[in-house]
């Protein structure tokens, strides 16, 4: 929590209307300025780091960085959040009982960090869902969980260090897999391939590459973070690539903020830099190459839910609308709010239940105001969040990732 960081706040409010939990609570101290305040008080020994209310507001925070958007002082404010987190965990950790150590062992450094056992665990999960036995889980404490873990798909993308030529390409193009994209929506990642080599990009898929940590820094484990950039660079090093492509956007703004993680060390710090230089979001890329007119149409109208680590984290807004926007027959409908969070935000279903249920109402009640047959979006929490929410509402309307919709369109061509 550096000073230098939070003095930049001059407490111009700019950034309150555009913060999800303010906007819900019309509390100063759940908005941006508020959080800044303790975190000040913090860091100059007026407030104690595991104070009940400091905590409360650390985990109440989504960590959309819509205020680092807007404020003209250019608080790195999600640096700051992170910081916290960091420290709120290294204070804690001692005194964790053994359950909640093991937990977060198996979760950070097994887990994310080893895909083979990711995949091994996503299938079990599968498996459970498949049979109903995931109903059981709150027999073990793990209802919650288990409700809000991701329909697994029937099969995995893998990456398995293909490559797939494009003809002419005009470069290479690294596929960043990630670790729920696989299991969840492989679908995104097969229609994410086909349209980078429809642009004339040739995809590498590395194997060695791994989780981006965004996970494991938003939960305060910044060491397990470093050790999964390591990996990614070096896989991203060795692979020949021109550019790292992602489409997930929480993911992309991890990787884009890797230098971040290695202020103390110059060598990795040049690496990270580098490497991040060459990190953009699907949509970024597709948006930028020569697509060929074959493309089918979608009759159908479609909203679009800015993931708020695409908009706000990467500022990527303009490129996924004007990829919707090549699509024939299909009707882009602006919804109230685009850009506030939808409550997904990693494992705020868990941490901060109600606040998740209520911004997620908010977001399906903006969506049902469009009429829209589809909402668009380019990151796997927001989807989930938003489907569930859908249903939840009664809503049969469908939620696809922005490469999906496009890749689909051009599966529909019909030469005349
Ligand atoms: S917009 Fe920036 S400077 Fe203004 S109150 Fe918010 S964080 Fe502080
Ligand atoms: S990161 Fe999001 S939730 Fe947190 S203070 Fe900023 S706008 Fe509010």
């Amino acid at each position: 929590m550096s000073a230098v960081d939070y003095n930049r706040c001059i407490r111009c409010g700019l950034c309150l209307q555009t913060c999800p939990t303010y906007l819900e609570t019309m509390t100063e101290t759940s908005g941006p300025r508020g959080r800044i305040s303790l975190i000040k008080s913090v860091a100059e020994g007026g407030l104690d780091l595991t104070s009940p209310g400091f905590l409360h507001q650390m985990s109440e925070c989504l960590d959309c960085r819509a205020c680092e958007a807007v404020c003209p002082s250019g608080v790195p404010y999600g640096r700051l959040l992170e910081d916290a987190r960091a420290q709120i965990q290294e204070e804690r950790a001692p005194s964790q009982d053994a359950r909640t150590r093991f937990g977060r062992w198996l979760v950070f450094q097994q887990l994310f960090a080893k895909p083979s056992l990711f995949r091994a665990a996503a299938s079990l999960v599968r498996f459970a869902q498949r049979t109903g036995l995931d109903g059981l889980a709150s027999v073990f404490g793990l209802g919650d969980a288990a409700k809000l873990a991701p329909r697994i798909s029937s099969r995995f993308f893998l990456a398995d260090g293909r490559r797939i030529e494009a003809r002419d390409a005009v470069g290479t193009a690294f596929l960043h897999v990630g670790c729920i994209m696989p299991v969840a929506f492989p679908q995104v990642h097969d229609a994410a391939v086909r349209m980078l080599v429809r642009g004339g990009l040739n995809v590498v898929v590395p194997a060695a590459q791994g989780c981006c940590g965004a996970i494991a820094i938003h939960a305060g484990e910044p060491d397990v973070s470093r050790e999964l950039a390591r990996k990614n660079i070096v896989a991203f090093e060795d692979s020949g690539a021109d550019v790292y492509v992602v489409d997930a956007a929480g993911c992309g703004s991890m990787l884009k903020e890797y230098a971040d993680l290695f202020t103390g060390d110059p060598a990795w710090h040049e690496r990270a830099r580098r490497f991040s230089s060459r990190v953009r979001d699907v949509t970024e890329v597709l948006d930028g190459l020569e697509l060929d007119d074959r493309i089918g149409r979608i009759d159908a109208d479609v909203t679009y839910q800015e993931p708020c680590h695409l908009a706000h984290a990467q500022r990527v807004t303009a490129a996924p609308r004007r990829l919707l926007g090549k699509i024939p027959g299909l009707r882009l409908v602006e919804m109230n709010e685009s850009a506030v969070c939808c409550g997904s935000a990693g494992v705020y279903n868990l941490t901060q239940p109600d606040m998740a249920g209520r911004l997620q109402r908010r977001k399906v009640e903006n969506i049902r105001e469009t009429g829209a047959d589809i909402v668009a979006t380019a990151n796997p929490g927001c989807a989930m969040q938003v489907a569930a929410g859908l249903r939840a509402d009664g809503s049969d309307a469908r939620v696809a990732h922005v490469v999906e919709l496009l890749d689909e369109a051009y599966a529909a061509y019909q030469p005349l």
